[in-house]
């Protein structure tokens, strides 16, 4: 059974949508989406050798070799610009993502949706979308197995994006919504960063300008909790 993490990715993708998913490890994510829609297609991009047999051999147990093309190379590589409607990238680092989103942004030409999913610094993630002419349409986050998980869908737009510091760091709609998980990320993050500043302001060399911009974090999440 897939992962509610990556069932709720899926739930992001336009419905018989020609998608590639980058850093697809066993390809189960593309397996389940074309199984449950028979007009899907998708390209499962794998940069390591054994996760990239890992992916075939998922493909070949379901069937699925003619509507998953499994291909072996560096994030974006894998695609040709224009062949894929959108784009999934999760279960990494906030900051791996924007980074192979930037090394293969020319390959993006005709990408209408990105559907990320940072394990953790969502708002590099953020930031690069915004950055490059994606507004963030719409966000979830979910607990599952004691971890908590931040999806972000952003959409191709003409327009000039923007997005506040404050918005890049908790998400322009969870930080509206704040659901339950929402409350309980920052919660932590709270208590992270109170310990982290009260060791700072201990410390004999001070980093004033980092304490500085820690202590501002510190006041933007006591607000998004209050
Ligand atoms: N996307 C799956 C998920 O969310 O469950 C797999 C996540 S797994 C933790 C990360 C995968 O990304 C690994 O299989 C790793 O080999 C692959 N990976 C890491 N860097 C990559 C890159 N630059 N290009 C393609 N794949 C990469």
């Amino acid at each position: 059974k897939l992962s509610e993490r990556l069932q709720r990715v899926a739930d992001f993708l336009g419905k018989g949508t020609k998608f590639a998913d980058i850093g697809s490890d066993h390809a189960y994510l593309p397996c389940y989406v074309c199984k449950r829609d028979s007009e899907a297609s998708a390209i499962a991009g794998e940069l390591n050798e054994g996760p990239f047999e890992s992916a075939r051999s998922t493909v070949l147990e379901n069937g699925l070799q003619e509507r998953i093309d499994v291909r072996h190379g560096d994030g974006l590589s894998v695609i040709s610009p224009g062949e894929v409607k959108e784009v999934v990238i999760a279960g990494m680092g906030g900051t791996l993502i924007s980074t192979i989103l930037e090394a293969g942004k020319e390959k993006l030409a005709g990408v209408e949706k990105i559907i990320a999913q940072p394990n953790v610094d969502a708002r590099s993630t953020r930031k690069w979308l915004v950055d490059h002419g994606y507004s963030i349409e719409d966000e979830a986050i979910l607990k599952e197995k004691g971890h908590i998980y931040e999806i972000i869908s952003a959409v191709k737009t003409d327009g000039k994006c923007t997005l506040t510091e404050k918005e890049a760091l908790f998400g322009p709609i969870l930080s509206k919504e704040r659901p339950q998980p929402f409350i309980e990320k920052w919660q932590g993050e709270l208590q992270n960063l109170e310990r982290v500043l009260i060791q700072m302001e201990q410390a004999a060399e001070k980093d004033e300008k980092k304490m500085d911009r820690f202590r501002q974090e510190k006041d933007w999440m006591k607000e998004v909790l209050s």
